[in-house]
């Protein structure tokens, strides 16, 4: 499998391949397809199998070839929310947003707490295609009015495994009552505790499920 057989916007895979990747990894080549075909998915995978651009990838493609939204000030509206654990991981996830959408005319924003809040209203009021945001500071943009959720088509959680070992569930719960019921949906987590379960279970409209193990791993048996 190529990346050229995934049938990506030449603007995307012009961004793939200048950063010298030759074949998709495992998660790439099975999430790629269903995420645009629309499916929700179910993706038990760690860091290091290339998971962000295997969610990142497909994103910028149905963005990029789907009528942008405007909210009610008239400017992009957030069309895609990807939450994560940490700010880390959130400043990492934006990164590959902007790498692999350098040649589409999208915006991202990365968003997090510990820091000022008026940069990121300021950014907000700008339009804001992609978001990428823990879950804290989305809540209190969120209760102040500055964020408005009500137009999310794609929903990612990535890493929700640690974002559970977090306490960020009731967060996660409240954002889930901001977001459109019909929307896609992708889940992403390293382990399935019963808390997992029943997280994806109310969340996921048949998943597509795909499980892959790290690179230089040895599967447990
Ligand atoms: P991730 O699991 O998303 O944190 O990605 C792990 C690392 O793999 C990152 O440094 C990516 O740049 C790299 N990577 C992602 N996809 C590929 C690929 N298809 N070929 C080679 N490296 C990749």
């Amino acid at each position: 499998m190529t990346f050229e057989e995934l049938n990506l916007a030449p603007a995307i895979l012009k961004a793939v391949l200048e950063q010298g990747y030759d074949t998709p990894t495992p998660i790439q080549a099975q999430a790629i397809p269903a995420v645009l075909a629309g499916s929700d998915l179910l993706g038990g995978a760690q860091t290091g199998t290339g998971k962000t651009a295997a969610f990142t990838l497909p994103l910028l493609q149905r963005l990029s070839t789907e009528p942008r939204l405007t909210n009610r000030r008239g400017v992009n509206a957030v069309r895609a929310l990807i939450m994560t654990p940490t700010r880390e991981l959130a400043a990492q996830v934006e990164e590959s947003v902007r790498t692999y959408g350098k040649y589409l005319d999208l915006t991202s924003m990365v968003m997090f707490g510990g820091v000022g809040m008026g940069a990121q209203i300021e950014k907000l009021r700008r339009g804001v295609d992609i978001l990428v945001a823990t879950p804290g500071r989305l809540l209190d943009h969120a209760g102040q009015g500055t964020l408005d959720l009500s137009q999310v088509q794609i929903l990612i959680l990535d890493e929700a495994d640690r974002m559970l070992d977090m306490g960020f569930i009731h967060d996660i719960k409240k954002v889930l009552a901001l977001v459109p019921k019909q929307k896609q949906t992708l889940l992403f987590s390293a382990t399935f505790s019963d808390e997992i379960r029943e997280l994806t279970n109310g969340l996921l409209r048949n998943p597509v499920s795909i499980q892959v193990t790290p690179r230089n791993t040895t599967v447990q048996r």
